[in-house]
């Protein structure tokens, strides 16, 4: 097993990568929460920081896989993430739908034995990761933005027992990954999940030659796209249109037909939208695994 512990702030193709592996190993992630741990008692706040988008979310890695080519599909199996015991809230200037009327405010969120508690209301933790993914061939792309290589998708089905597939776009692909949060709502509202340092044990593996455009998350019953634009009509087209093709590759179906089947079994949430419309618009659109078929990815 290789430890991977130091973090980047973009996804990038001309970032070192920290260590390779090969495909089949295991790889343990040691990530810092998105204020590489700065916010530590509730006198904190982000307007102290200096917090921008250049330094959030840092990701541990990259870490370069042997044998990944431009053209390879990048799967990895989040196996566990284990968080740390105490995690923040943070209200984020100009951020989420409602920015308009609060305070900034950071709230500490103490985690005992999988269980936050928020103003005396106990709930289940249920971690998931941020950001996760691959370099693009293109510009360098801050953690803080999605895009179609993956990074701060902030899915909250991104999580043990997920397997996420990405386009390998660069040699290596350059997997990345951080922000992990003990729990997150879908849209991640005021702009944080509880924001949280953990470790997360990943194992990777290669699909050789495989089209894929946007990463796609498997869980035990569905496929889902993830995708973004500038709005989030568009992100759904482009989320809907990848499904199409991908679901025709192994049905068979026509255009019209996997058209209609999707409008009548698909899924969509939005994973986030607390940030600012200059910034892409994440979401995740999907439907069930179909055993008759061979699966989607693969
Ligand atoms: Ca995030
Ligand atoms: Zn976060």
């Amino acid at each position: 097993m290789k430890t991977i512990d130091k973090s980047v702030y973009n996804f990038s193709k001309n970032n070192e990568p920290f260590t390779d592996a090969d495909p089949g190993e295991l790889l343990l992630f040691k990530t810092m929460d998105c204020f590489s741990n700065r916010l530590k008692t509730e006198e904190d706040l982000i307007t102290d920081l200096a917090y921008s988008y250049d330094v959030a979310n840092p990701a541990a890695g990259p870490v370069y896989i042997n044998g990944a080519e431009p053209g390879d599909v990048l799967a990895v199996d989040i196996l566990d993430i284990q968080v740390a015991d105490q995690g923040v809230i943070s209200t984020c200037e100009g951020c989420g739908p409602l920015c308009d009327d609060m305070d900034i405010r950071t709230r500490v969120v103490k985690i005992k034995d999988g269980i936050a508690e928020f103003n005396g209301v106990k709930f289940p933790i249920d971690p998931m990761i941020g950001v996760i993914g691959t370099a693009p061939d293109g510009d360098d792309v801050i953690d803080g933005y999605p895009g179609n290589h993956g990074g701060n998708m902030d899915s909250k089905i991104i999580k043990k027992g997920a397997r996420v597939y990405f386009p390998v776009r660069v040699k290596g692909a350059l997997l990345q990954l951080g922000d992990v949060h003990a729990t997150m709502g879908d849209a991640e509202l005021c702009g944080t999940g509880i924001e949280i340092a953990a470790e997360v044990l990943v194992k990777v593996s290669l699909i050789k030659d495989f089209e894929l455009n946007w990463p796609v998350t498997e869980t035990a019953t569905h496929w889902y796209v993830n995708a973004c634009a500038h709005d989030f009509g568009e992100a759904l087209r482009n989320a809907s249109r990848e499904l199409q093709r991908l679901l025709m590759n192994v049905t068979g179906w026509d255009k019209t037909d996997t058209y209609m089947y999707m409008s009548v079994q698909s899924d969509v949430a939005i994973n986030q939208a607390c940030v600012p419309c200059e910034v892409a618009m994440i979401l995740r659109f999907g439907t069930p695994k179909l055993p008759q078929f061979k699966p989607l990815i693969g």
